[in-house]
């Protein structure tokens, strides 16, 4: 097995080469790859089977074009390194569609499926009590991630209220009935989907019958499943963590979307988890754990494009090697940037106290998804270069600019 860097490292790398194509001096260029903040705290949980203690992050990347962004997610690999990464992506993410905020993100070192509701609720209310003085509507608003969702978002801004008064734009992705968004739920996988068939559409490609794989079957991957089968795609594989199912025919995704778990559904075939991936498709969209498509499987992978719905889900080294295979990659700052577009229209709604219809909602995220996927495109034939690097070249530049103008420094 190839050593390949860590997560963070991942990150940093491509800010670099973007600086590199726009001339970046090197103090902006570290400014740009250093966290702006970092709060680590200990979560103490009573369990039946004793007191365990957890660790909990919040990472503030940057704030110099607004308030920081991103969401909080629950799962036993949660590390420090990690939520840098995806803290720093959740900046560029944020930049590249144009939206003000900044990035950061949280996570708790827990496995999301062994705890109670009881317990996730002590988790949060702690994690919130604890990080509360560097959280708020204008300062850095949290989200939901894997392993949370909208009720823990409830919790988290009903702790916040009890600390700091009552303030419903300080969290995004909460429950309809306590100033969500009707749409936001849905938001980042509807993105993914209107991302691949914008991808499939600029290169004169049919998106009626073309057929899309999916690893994930959460958040992302049910909506972007739904979304890909109304679109017209065929849906051939789907996988979460508890099975994988296939039929070349197309799976009928109206029919299988109340499943909580993939291993539930009957009547399809079963196939190993890994084999989801190794589809032939046209479009391959990851959408669960990062890390997914490395130096190991890349030679198995069989499709014409890449939309990335989770977050660094492909390795630097699988990344080059896709591009010699003229594989396309739509990497995940633009393709699943629909989950951060959603939180900015419930954060305004909830500013303004005025609520959006949902096909309001939908209609603004379609345009800004497209006008995102175009801005990108354009700038991957300006520079000549894949469509990753054109992604981070246009939001390193917004970003390098917001921060230069402030003076800070530079
Ligand atoms: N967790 C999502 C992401 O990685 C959404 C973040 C947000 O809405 O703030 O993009």
């Amino acid at each position: 097995m190839t050593k390949e860097r860590s997560a963070f490292a991942e990150v940093n790398e491509k800010v670099r080469q973007a600086s590199e194509i726009l001339g970046l001096k090197p103090g902006l260029v570290q400014a740009l790859q250093q966290c702006e903040r970092e709060v680590v705290v200990s979560i103490p949980l009573r369990r039946q089977t004793g007191l365990e203690v957890l660790t909990g992050y919040r990472v503030q990347h940057s704030s110099a074009r607004g308030p920081r962004k991103g969401g909080i997610r629950f799962h036993h690999e949660v590390n420090l390194d990690e939520v840098r990464a995806l803290a720093s992506l959740m900046t560029w993410k944020t930049a590249l569609i144009d939206v003000p905020f900044g990035g950061a993100k949280g996570g708790v070192a827990v496995d999301a499926k062994s705890i109670s509701d009881i317990e996730r609720e002590e988790i949060i209310r702690r994690w919130t009590r604890s990080i509360h003085h560097v959280l708020g509507h204008q300062r850095d608003i949290p989200a939901p991630d894997m392993g949370t969702d909208s009720r823990t978002m409830a919790w988290l801004m009903d702790e916040f209220h009890r600390l700091e008064g009552f303030q419903p734009a300080c969290v995004t992705g909460k429950p309809i009935e306590l100033f969500g968004a009707p749409g936001r739920e849905e938001s980042t996988g509807r993105g993914v989907a209107m991302i691949a068939a914008a991808t499939l559409e600029k290169r004169n490609e049919k998106v009626k019958g073309a057929r899309v794989a999916i690893q994930g079957f959460g958040n992302v991957g049910r909506f972007a499943a739904l979304v890909c089968h109304q679109l017209g795609f065929k849906v051939v594989a789907i996988s979460d963590i508890t099975g994988a199912i296939v039929d070349r025919k197309g799976i009928d995704i109206d029919e299988i979307i109340n499943y909580r778990n993939v291993s539930e559904i009957p009547l399809y075939e079963n196939i190993p988890l890994h084999e989801v991936l190794e589809q032939r498709c046209e479009v391959l969209i990851p959408a669960a754990l990062g890390g997914v498509i490395t130096s190991d499987n890349v030679e198995k992978i069989n499709c014409e494009y890449i939309v990335e719905g989770a977050n660094q889900p492909t390795t630097t080294e699988a990344d080059v090697e896709l591009r010699t295979r003229g594989i396309t990659v739509v990497p995940d700052i633009l393709a699943n940037s629909g989950g951060v577009m959603g939180s900015y229209f419930e954060w305004t709604q909830n500013i303004q106290q005025y609520s959006w219809p949902i096909e309001k909602f939908r209609k603004e995220l379609d345009a800004r998804m497209s006008r995102a996927f175009a801005d990108t495109f354009k700038e991957s034939q300006k520079h000549n270069v894949d469509l990753r690097t054109a992604a981070f070249v246009l939001a390193v530049q917004r970003v390098a600019s917001a921060f230069s103008l402030r003076g800070d420094l530079v």
